[in-house]
């Protein structure tokens, strides 16, 4: 449906609100999104440019159209922007010229074909706000005053929400009533607040009426509201009514008036939040560029998306009008504009965007108490009520406190990607979104999950040692759990291994066994592998062969040497120094690729070490408890290191927990005395309920035969991938033992690389991108990881250290049938890949860089 939108030139005050300066260009721009902020730059001097180039006669004209409006659910729209030639206070001051111009305006609209005009700014106010067009004809009307009201209501609970403000302890303050919009939002959030003040420039019947039909307190003086209320919601068609500073320490306004109310152009304090209301993020299929209006990063006022919505849904017909706006059209209109896919949680606060450490400085701010609130007392928040509600309800919230609280990083690529997901529930080999949507773990947690999710034996394991009310710890004491699990450990570990230590994790594991290892032999040298992972503690990080994730921690342990993993003759070289008090080496390099190392490599590392007085320590970490297809990968070889490290599934997929076991000689030497047997120690190792459920995954892995079950399925799933490796385009080959296994990707194929590269000529990404190169490399492993997450919901992730790897590590409790719905879903991804690689390739042979590309291989063979 095409559609009018009449516009004005921009008073001052509304370019202060767009941050424009006096010639309507951009002041600042805080954007971090180098590119956009430079695709704006181009949109706006374009539109200055094309502003200039027109004489300024006094008469309507048209100065800009959006076209091709296409809203997520495939609505289509266009409309044109009507100008009429006076400017807000012209406009005021003169309201007969004011609506015979919109008149000229609505019949060009109408000869255009025109279905519907919304009304901008202060053409929304005169002419009875819109009545007198709609009674003429023969356009339908709308000032798009319901749709503000409901964006205005929204910004201010999206805002209680981020910064945990009950409006219900709140007194929030409505100035510009019996206005519209001041109106209808007292109306809307009177039930919500613990206390309404109505602000009117006089006790007009209108405004006496609404406060006693609302309840509530009227007042005629700006500053006496400010002075009380925590939240201030703000319309007035005057502007410029509120002073910044005769606001409370910590209230919000919420200024929806065009002019602003709040004078200042700028924010003059930091301990208020000034927000723009009313603005409406329009759907990204609608890539909205204006030459006229700007656009500040995709927000429009409502008046105009409330326009649009009826345009979209092809209703014409007159919706808002007067000064009565109707409550339940606001929430019709709000709930037409989500449907289409405007937005109405991003915060604007004198032109920019609210950023997230704002929102969290103001939230100190409310949790500290520094708020004034209903009768000057602080609500004590129902702490317990937050984070022990399931979940589920919060995942949004949740999603949100992550990236602010926890990784911003990993949640901006989460969010491009969709790989983040907030799974809610997890029971055996499945997981569950917030929308319900179910998923195969294909990752396991990093092998943390050998038992699937919850299993039952452990859970009730647990709830039996809460229910014993045991001590969670008591340092110096006995803990029946911890001597029953090392007496567990010990009868099943490897022959000589008698003592054990409880750690929290696997690199805490590996630090224990590195300072026995230098106490018990006196020597300080540490041997590794090239390309291994022990974990991200110093001392582990230290024997973790990826220089990426050193660097920026050096100087690390001294005297930490690597040698190629599998490579027996290097490592004999370095032994024979004697310098070295461990060698620490994983049965398989999970991290580093699923890598398997040559068949007997660890039989001879242990007959190497022990002739040079070295200690072998076996990281079983990921290997350990099943996973490869016995219950520990060293057992194959009847290796028997040591010192050995656990964590992982020890904790029964439900508690932290590591262990290191050591032979009893070694032990003694390092602390068999009085002077040394608490020379390392953790005050949570060992603990009841870790103990527990590593007592019930012991058991568990045994009664159920796991370790069996991963043979027996890894076995398919590894002959299932190599077929599927033969004669690929996508897969290079597929590695590991039971289920620790790594399907290696092939590069992107030179061709695609060269051209994306071609593409990329200036260098931008690259500067953008540091290592640009390497992204280009795990990209085939990351679009099989995205399509199988999102298209065939199995959760996968590549290994830690090698992007090129994805790693397939599931529940060693998976069934035969969970192993081919994975099956089938990488042959449909390589069948795909084929298809558009091959798309790809003749698209690139046709351009000059595939020419010259093609040209060069001919000449070469000839
Ligand atoms: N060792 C190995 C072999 C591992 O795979 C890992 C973790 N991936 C660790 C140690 C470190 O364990 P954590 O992350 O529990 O510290």
């Amino acid at each position: 449906m095409r559609f009018a939108f009449l516009v004005h030139p921009l008073g001052e005050e509304t370019k202060t609100l767009f941050n424009l300066d006096p010639n309507g260009c951009l002041q600042r721009e805080q954007s971090s999104d180098l590119l956009s902020f430079c695709g704006q730059l181009h949109r706006m001097l374009a539109g200055a440019r094309e502003l200039s180039a027109k004489a300024a006669a006094p008469a309507v004209r048209i100065v800009d159209e959006l076209t091709g409006l296409v809203s997520p659910a495939g609505a289509r729209a266009e409309g044109r922007f009507y100008e009429i030639p006076l400017d807000a206070w012209e406009i005021l001051n003169d309201p007969a010229l004011a609506v015979h111009y919109m008149e000229q305006a609505v019949d060009a609209a109408h000869a255009w074909g025109a279905k519907l005009v919304g009304l901008g700014s202060m053409t929304g106010v005169v002419g009875g706000h819109g009545r007198h067009l709609a009674e003429r004809g023969p356009l339908e009307v709308t000032t798009g005053n319901s749709l503000t009201v409901f964006a205005a209501l929204e910004n201010l609970l999206h805002l209680c929400a981020e910064t945990e403000i009950d409006l219900a302890h709140e007194t929030v303050a409505v100035i510009g009533a019996p206005g519209s919009i001041a109106a209808a939002a007292a109306k809307l959030l009177a039930p919500l607040c613990g206390e309404m003040l109505l602000v009117a420039r006089s006790a007009s019947g209108r405004a006496v009426q609404l406060a006693s039909q609302l309840d509530c307190e009227l007042l005629l003086d700006v500053d006496a509201a400010l002075a009380r209320a925590g939240i201030v919601l703000s319309a007035t068609s005057s502007g410029n009514c509120i002073d910044q500073q005769r606001l409370l320490p910590g209230s919000v306004v919420i200024d929806v008036a065009v002019p602003t109310d709040v004078e200042g152009g700028r924010a003059l304090r930091d301990d208020v939040l000034i927000l723009s209301g009313g603005l409406a993020r329009v759907p990204e299929t609608m890539p909205l560029t204006s030459k006229y209006l700007w656009f500040h990063q995709g927000m429009v006022p409502s008046c105009l998306a409330e326009t649009m919505v009826l345009a979209l849904d092809g209703r014409a017909e007159s919706f808002s009008l007067g000064r009565q706006l109707d409550v339940g059209s606001i929430q019709d209109i709000g709930a037409r504009a989500k449907a289409h896919g405007f937005d109405f949680s991003r915060l604007i606060s004198f032109g920019q965007a609210l950023t997230d450490s704002t929102l969290v400085e103001f939230r100190k701010l409310q949790v500290r108490g520094r708020r004034r609130t209903v009768n000057g007392t602080i609500p004590v928040q129902d702490s317990a009520a937050g984070p022990l509600e399931p979940p589920a309800a919060n995942a949004w919230r949740a999603a949100r406190l992550h990236a602010r609280y926890i990784n911003p990083v990993l949640m901006a690529l989460a969010a491009k990607s969709g790989f983040a997901k907030t799974f809610v529930r997890g029971e055996g080999t499945r997981l569950w979104d917030a929308d319900g949507k179910e998923y195969l773990d294909f990752v396991a947690g990093f092998g943390a999950m050998n038992l699937g999710h919850n299993h039952p034996a452990v859970v009730d394991a647990l709830q039996r040692a809460l229910a014993s009310q045991a001590p969670g710890f008591a340092q110096s004491s006995v803990n029946p759990f911890a001597a029953t699990l090392a007496e567990e450990l010990v009868s099943i570990a490897p022959g000589g291994l008698e003592m054990a230590f409880f750690a929290n994790s696997g690199s805490e594991a590996v630090e224990a066994a590195l300072k026995l290892a230098k106490a018990a032999t006196g020597r300080a040298g540490l041997l590794h592998c090239e390309r291994s992972y022990h974990g991200k503690t110093l001392g582990a990080l230290s024997v973790t062969g990826n220089p990426a994730y050193q660097r920026p921690f050096g100087p690390l342990a001294p005297e930490c040497q690597a040698v190629p993993f599998g490579d027996l003759h290097n490592l004999e070289r370095m032994l024979a120094t004697r310098r070295f008090a461990a060698f620490i080496v994983e049965p398989i390099q999970a991290e580093g690729g699923m890598y398997v190392p040559p068949s007997g490599y660890l039989r001879e590392a242990k007959r190497l070490c022990q002739a040079a007085g070295t200690l072998l320590i076996v990281d079983e970490v990921q290997t350990g408890l099943g996973r490869t297809g016995s219950l520990f990968a060293c057992d194959r070889e009847e290796v028997e290191p040591d010192l050995m490290t656990l964590a992982k599934s020890l904790g029964g997929g439900l508690m932290p927990i590591g262990a290191m076991l050591a032979r009893r000689d070694h032990w003694l030497k390092a602390y068999g005395t009085v002077q040394t047997f608490a020379l390392h120690t953790s005050t949570f190792g060992g603990g009841s309920l870790a103990c527990a459920a590593g007592l019930a995954a012991l058991r568990t892995l045994r009664r159920e035969r796991l370790p069996e079950n991963a043979e027996a399925r890894g076995t398919q799933l590894r002959q299932g991938l190599a077929e599927l490796c033969e004669n690929s385009r996508l897969l290079h080959e597929v590695r590991g033992q039971g289920l620790l296994v790594g399907l290696e990707f092939k590069p992107l194929p030179e061709a695609i690389a060269a051209h994306w590269k071609a593409l990329d000529a200036s260098g931008l990404s690259s500067y953008l991108v540091s290592n640009f190169d390497q992204i280009l490399e795990g990209l085939p492993a990351m679009y099989a990881m995205q399509t199988l997450l999102n298209d065939y919901g199995i959760y996968a992730q590549v290994t830690r250290s090698n992007p090129r790897v994805l790693r397939i590590q599931p529940p060693l409790t998976v069934r035969r049938d969970e192993i081919n719905i994975f099956l089938d879903a990488m042959r449909k991804i390589c069948d795909e890949s084929d298809f558009v690689q091959r798309l790809f390739d003749g698209v690139v042979a046709k351009t000059t860089l595939g020419k010259h590309q093609g040209a060069g291989r001919e000449a070469a063979a000839a």
